[in-house]
């Protein structure tokens, strides 16, 4: 129960990686202020679930990633709720494929906004209480293409480097006040994100399905296999761990081997 009396914030975490840090964080004691877009009927049975399996506190919050003034309200919420925000952890994120002559412009911007905007307005509402109690964790998850690029993923390439760019300054900038800022950079997980490149890729490759997973997909992994969503989750447990103390401004691989090459 390392979590216990601690609230952790994770953003985009109705489903995917999100979801599995969700259960992984309250699994180890800490109350949860969970988001991502969807009906309120949905987020509370996430919510209830979450309370039924593992005995914590969860509040949902179902503000836009592309909207500052709904993710300030989600902290404010957090913090009237539960008094801190200890465990922050940046994960919404929306993908788009295509080459860029054809790369929709509110496609591009909403990913630089989702993905990359999002984290500086939500670590820059919890830092002074971070600050005032001496002890923060904040966790933004990049991905391999923080790190190397793929042709027709402007948009996420950009945003994923850049949020390295955040992680590093931010973990200069509160490097002596007991927090620490690093960024997990996973390759292929098998989640919603993953599944919907597939019909993107398919046409502006020309491919089939299963010539995705293969030749595109699981090619760029040494260990031909997807990462798992539980794995980036104890990734992400360890970060905020105490025994991670000294780690921060890092960018950590959870790839197969991808950026090895
Ligand atoms: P997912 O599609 O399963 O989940 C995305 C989550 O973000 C959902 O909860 C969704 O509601 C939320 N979300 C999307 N747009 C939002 C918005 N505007 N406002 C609020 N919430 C919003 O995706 P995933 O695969 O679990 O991805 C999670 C993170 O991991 C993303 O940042 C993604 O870039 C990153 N990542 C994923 C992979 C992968 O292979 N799946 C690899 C590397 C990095």
């Amino acid at each position: 129960m390392i979590f216990k009396n601690k609230t952790a914030l994770i953003t985009g975490s109705t489903s995917g990686i999100g979801l599995a840090i969700a259960n992984d964080f309250a699994a180890k004691g800490a109350n949860l202020v969970i988001n991502g877009l969807g009906s309120k009927a949905v987020l509370d049975s996430l919510c209830d679930q979450i309370t039924k399996d593992h005995g914590v506190v969860c509040i949902h919050s179902n503000a836009n990633m592309l909207v500052p003034e709904e993710i300030r309200n989600m902290i404010h919420e957090g913090y009237k709720h539960f008094g801190s925000i200890d465990l922050l952890v940046n994960n919404a994120g929306i993908q788009f494929v295509s080459p860029i002559e054809d790369f929709p412009e509110e496609q591009f911007n909403s990913i630089i906004a989702i993905n990359l905007v999002s984290s500086f307005h939500t670590i820059k509402s919890v830092l002074p209480t971070m600050k005032s109690k001496g002890w923060g964790r904040i966790i933004n998850i990049a991905s391999a293409h923080a790190l190397i690029a793929s042709p027709f993923k402007s948009a996420y390439v950009a945003a994923k480097h850049g949020l390295v760019g955040l992680t590093k300054t931010v973990a200069l900038e509160v490097a002596t006040s007991g927090i620490t800022c690093n960024a997990i950079c996973p390759g292929y997980v098998w989640t919603p994100l993953v599944e919907k490149q597939i019909p993107e890729t398919m046409k502006a490759r020309n491919l089939t399905s299963q010539q995705v997973i293969d030749t595109v997909f699981l090619a760029a992994q040494p260990t031909r296999k997807f990462v798992l969503m539980e794995d980036v989750a104890a990734l992400a447990s360890y970060l905020a761990s105490e025994s991670a103390s000294s780690i921060t401004g890092s960018s950590i691989s959870i790839d197969g081997g991808w950026t090895a090459h």
